[in-house]
């Protein structure tokens, strides 16, 4: 080979490893590049780690500090609460849920009159048999094994009842035990020995007033009962001798000697009552008696003050009530008395309104009544109502003090009403009336199953002729019941006007405005409707013994009728025309 040859090759193999030397370089180049890439990753990477670490150490500084701040706090208050629990005067303590003792203030160990074994670790039971054992306790009736049962079993309560004991020294205290969350027990021993004692003393001093108001009573009761004796005397004889022959003067003196009489009397009767109940030496006569009887028979009484005043006297007995019980008429008569005597006195004008209603159960024959009395008469005010019962309590002020009265009647109507077991009150608005009411639970009579009144099968549909609103829904309601149909007018004329063929009875009220009951008789008889029968319903005795109305009508009725009056009446009018054998019904 030749040297250019040579040369030439050697160029040749030059330039290829120079060709080459430069393709390596590149790709260290590109190698470097992405090294430096991958470093600069990497750093970043480092410095984010890095700041982590430093927030997590700061957290953890943070957290421990609170920490600390906070177990501080724990300490401060678990002091300051142990503090507190020791000033208690009263024992505290607290108990794990097996009824171990965790801790206890002083007031509580002194109990134990400084037994050592009495500290935290100590068992409840234990404890139960060291107040028994050491005689720390006065267990009274109970032998100390009851006594260490009873305690148990009252500890074993999800929420024990306050328990009373009495310790050796003849202190009290009340033991109060709180089962809290997870079955620990908060312990309280309250010192209530001044409490019980004050207790005894009031009781003491209570029974000793009890015993002087009883002896005041029985003396009051006796000394009534002297004076009412020679009272009815006085009484006596001045009617003796109102009867005699007197000039106008000396009939004026023995009226004023009767009438001052009797109203001492009233007052005697009252105090003797009340002084009876007080020195518990009343007692009640049960007895068969009639209700609706009873009530008619007061209503009776107070008919002519009534009457005398303009007011209307009205009885509502739920028709499907009974009316024989068994009870002391003479008392429920005289609360009866005491309350519709009340409602006529301080009413003015209006009505006086006697319900009876009651729910009776057949099975022991037992019902209970419900009595109202409402008036439309000037009220109680409001806040005089509570001491309404009370005695010698008069609603004083000068509208009111005009009305006579002692003050007791009330008082005596709630303690008769209370020993018959039942309960009074009053509802009243002042200026608008009032209405008491009594709740008693009295034993039906047995009687033979009443049948149900027969009525004429001709009697549809009755027209009521009262000027009363009252009165007329009052009987209208009792006719309703029986099935029969009812029109009603508040006057003759309109009575006369009201007439249709299918009306078969008429009961009319004696006393209407402008023509009355007897007129509106006459007047049909004179016309078409002569052949209708007519039932008079009389509030006082004239009508019934007037031979001219009875011959004009079918019937007089006492108004208020009793229900058995009443169907009486319309039972008999199927076999008796008008003017043939009129009935009264005035007896009650
Ligand atoms: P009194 O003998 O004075 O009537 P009560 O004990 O029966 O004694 O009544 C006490 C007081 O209650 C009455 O004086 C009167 O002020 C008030 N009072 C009782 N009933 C009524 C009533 N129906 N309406 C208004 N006030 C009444």
């Amino acid at each position: 080979m030749s040297l250019a040859e040579k040369l030439a090759e050697e160029r040749r193999a030059r330039l290829a490893a120079e060709r080459l030397l430069e393709l390596k370089q590149a790709e260290l180049s590109a190698a470097n590049r992405k090294l430096g890439r991958h470093a600069l990753a990497l750093t970043k990477q480092i410095g984010q780690t890095q700041a982590e670490v430093a927030t997590v150490r700061d957290e953890n500084e943070k957290v421990k500090s609170d920490l600390n701040t906070a177990n501080e706090k724990i300490e401060t208050a678990e002091r300051r609460l142990w503090h507190s629990i020791q000033a208690f005067q009263d024992g505290f303590a607290f108990f794990d849920s097996d009824g171990t003792l965790i801790g206890a203030n002083t007031a509580y160990l002194n109990i134990f009159d400084g037994l050592e074994e009495v500290t935290p670790g100590i068992s409840y039971m234990r404890i139960l048999q060291l107040l028994t054992d050491e005689g720390l306790i006065n267990t009274g009736d109970m032998s100390p094994q009851d006594w260490q049962t009873m305690m148990t079993e009252r500890w074993q309560l999800p929420a024990p009842e306050p328990v009373d004991i009495q310790l050796w020294d003849e202190r009290y205290l009340r033991l109060m035990d709180q089962r809290g969350h997870g079955g620990d027990v908060v312990s309280l021993a309250l010192d209530i020995t001044s409490t019980v004692r004050y207790e005894k003393e009031l009781r003491d001093s209570r029974a000793r007033a009890e015993a002087a108001n009883r002896a005041k009573s029985a003396f009051l009761a006796n000394m009534s009962h002297e004076i009412r004796t020679p009272m009815n005397g006085v009484v006596g004889m001045a009617e003796l001798l109102s009867d005699t022959e007197l000039d106008e003067e000396q009939r004026l003196y023995a009226n004023t000697i009767k009438n001052s009489g009797e109203a001492l009397l009233v007052i005697i009767n009252d105090v003797l009552d009340y002084s009876k109940i007080e020195a518990d030496k009343l007692e009640l006569h049960p007895e068969p008696f009639d209700l609706e009887r009873s009530l008619h028979e007061v209503v009776m009484l107070l008919q002519p003050s009534a009457r005398d005043k303009g007011l209307a006297l009205l009885v509502d007995y739920d028709l499907f009530l009974p009316t024989k019980f068994v009870g002391d008429p003479g008392r429920i008569r005289q609360v009866l008395t005491n309350l519709a005597g009340n409602a006529v006195k301080f009413t003015k004008e209006g009505h006086v309104t006697l319900r009876v209603t009651g729910i009776s159960s057949p099975d022991d024959m037992q019902c209970a009544v419900h009595v109202t009395i409402e008036d439309t008469g000037i009220g109680i005010p409001e806040e005089k109502i509570e001491h309404i019962f009370g005695e010698f309590n008069q609603v004083e002020d000068e509208r009111n003090r005009k009305f006579e009265g002692t003050g007791l009647g009330l008082a005596i109507s709630k303690r008769l009403i209370e020993m018959m077991g039942g309960e009074i009150w009053v509802d009243s608005e002042e200026g608008k009336g009032s209405c008491f009411g009594f709740r008693l639970p009295l034993p039906m009579e047995r009687v033979p199953e009443q049948p149900a009144p027969q009525l004429p099968s001709t009697l549809r549909h009755v027209l009521l002729v009262d000027d009363v609103p009252l009165n007329c829904e009052i009987l209208q309601k009792h006719l309703l019941m029986l099935g029969i149909q009812v029109s009603t007018a508040d006057s003759a004329a309109a009575a006369l006007a009201a007439m249709r063929p299918e009306i078969n009875l008429i009961i009319s009220s004696h006393s209407l405005p402008a023509l009355d009951g007897v007129q509106l008789a006459k007047d049909l008889k004179a016309g078409p409707w002569s052949g209708v029968p007519v039932l008079l319903l009389n509030s006082g005795p004239q009508a019934a013994n007037d031979p001219e109305i009875r011959q004009l009508v079918n019937g007089v009725l006492q108004n208020p009728a009793p229900r058995d009056d009443l169907f009486r009446q319309l039972a008999k009018l199927g076999t008796s025309p008008a003017g043939t054998e009129a009935e009264t019904e005035t007896e009650t």
